[in-house]
């Protein structure tokens, strides 16, 4: 039996990669005018990286990472997601020693043990965007506004932007006593899960995806009143900015993210469109990170784009022909005759084919027809001797005949 892909990944076959790279052009389009620099980190991590980074209570850490020994016993792991790895990096490389404020941005890989279905593999792809050094509320929208602006142009406009506050080491801890004495009222009905969430992270309790769950939480005390006038006042700017850019959001006041590392502000951009894996790109601020991974106490905000989940939204474009111009030589002579006028071509970006095999006239024009070529240049033996190229239009089966010692520039006003 023919072996298959791993169970949750997936290979990303030639007619949808061009929608790939639109996208990544795209995006580091948007980023290259926000002055975001890019970064490229491993793949793999000491799995301290991430337990650290994550939270040691996460659904990522306990129950969804790849985690191995290599042969001198290390425990390593896949990288989950992008922010942990990235700031171990900044971190390693001392890179907010160069500038106050760093703007950076990764694409790539991560890696989730979890039941794949419809826009939930095990191998997906993230466009990963952090911002260093400034706790200011501009800094959050501009995270929010990249995500949003990279999705717009991609013509996507049925998309709804989820924002909530989580507080700060300041408020939240009163605010997860009160939520922890209403969840021991309602022990019983939690879920197993839940019910160990209550003791390791209550607030988790809110990102369960059990319906019973999600119903008990309806009446938990909510964050928004617990917010100090710190958090409050950087919440009301955040909005204040969105509304003059013209985002419409909605805040979510169950709006926790999975992951252990944000403060204050987080979001999510939802689509109506996706069913139960909804959420395209999600991000928020996470200050006292850096310094959790040993580094400076820097402030930081960064967003993650779930691109698999992105193209399940944007229609399959339309097989393009990867060639402009074929090449039909006919015999040795004509073959050895226009290969370096390809090679000439190439350099200029044209795209040139011929066929491999020697084959007739026929046979040659079906295949330029076949991979939707513009034009076919015709060389036999008879053209050779009459020092002439035959060049024919396939649309509208035009013919012209060329001297061979102008054909290059004659072929240039072709194309
Ligand atoms: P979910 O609640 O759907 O599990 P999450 O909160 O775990 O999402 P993040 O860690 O915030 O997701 O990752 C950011 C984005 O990456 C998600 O919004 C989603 O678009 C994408 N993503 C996360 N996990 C997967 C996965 N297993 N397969 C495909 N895309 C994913
Ligand atoms: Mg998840």
């Amino acid at each position: 039996m023919a072996i298959r892909a791993v169970r949750g990944f997936k290979d990303i076959l030639p007619e949808e990669t061009g929608l790939w790279r639109r996208i990544e052009t795209l995006a580091q389009g948007v980023f290259n005018s926000f002055g975001l620099k890019e970064i490229r980190i491993p793949i793999l991590e000491k799995t301290e990286v991430f337990s650290r980074g994550i939270g040691e209570h996460t659904d990522i850490v306990e129950k969804e990472m790849y985690t191995f020994s290599d042969r001198k016993g290390a425990s390593l792991s896949l990288r989950p997601e992008a922010t942990a790895g990235l700031l171990r990096a900044v971190n390693e490389h001392k890179l907010y020693a160069k500038s106050p404020v760093l703007k950076l941005f990764t694409m790539g890989p991560m890696f989730r043990h979890e039941r794949p279905q419809k826009g939930r593999l095990r191998q997906f792809y993230q466009i990963d965007v952090e911002l260093l050094g400034t706790k200011a509320p501009l800094s959050d929208v501009e995270v929010i506004w990249m995500a949003w602006d990279i999705i717009r142009q991609l013509g996507l406009m049925d998309l709804r932007l989820e924002i909530n506050s989580l507080g700060c080491p300041k408020c939240r801890p009163r605010y997860r006593d009160d939520l922890r004495t209403y969840l021991k009222g309602v022990f019983q009905d939690l879920c197993p899960d839940c019910q160990r969430r209550c003791n390791t992270n209550p607030l988790r309790v809110f990102d369960c995806k059990e319906k019973s769950c999600k119903k008990i939480m309806e009446k938990a005390p909510l964050i928004r009143q617990y917010l100090c006038p710190e958090c409050a006042d950087h919440l009301s700017k955040v909005l204040d900015f969105l509304e003059v850019l013209d985002i419409p959001f909605v805040i979510n006041p169950y709006l926790v993210r999975g992951l252990d590392y944000y403060v204050r502000t987080t979001f999510e951009i939802v689509s109506p469109d996706l069913g139960a894996q909804s959420t395209v790109a999600a991000g928020g601020r996470y200050d006292g990170l850096l310094k959790d991974l040993g580094g400076p106490d820097l402030p930081g905000v960064g967003m993650a784009i779930g691109v698999d989940r992105l193209l399940l939204l944007l229609k399959r474009d339309e097989e393009a022909p990867s060639i402009d111009l074929f090449v039909a030589a006919l015999g040795p002579m004509a073959r050895k005759k226009v290969i370096p006028w390809m090679g000439i071509l190439r350099r200029n970006g044209v795209r040139v084919q011929m066929s491999y095999e020697d084959k007739g006239l026929k046979s040659q024009l079906k295949q330029a027809n076949r991979l939707g070529a513009h034009y076919v240049i015709i060389l036999g033996e008879d053209e050779i001797a009459r020092e002439k190229v035959i060049v024919r239009n396939m649309s509208t089966h035009d013919q012209q005949e060329v001297s061979i010692s102008s054909i290059i520039l004659a072929l240039e006003t072709f194309i």
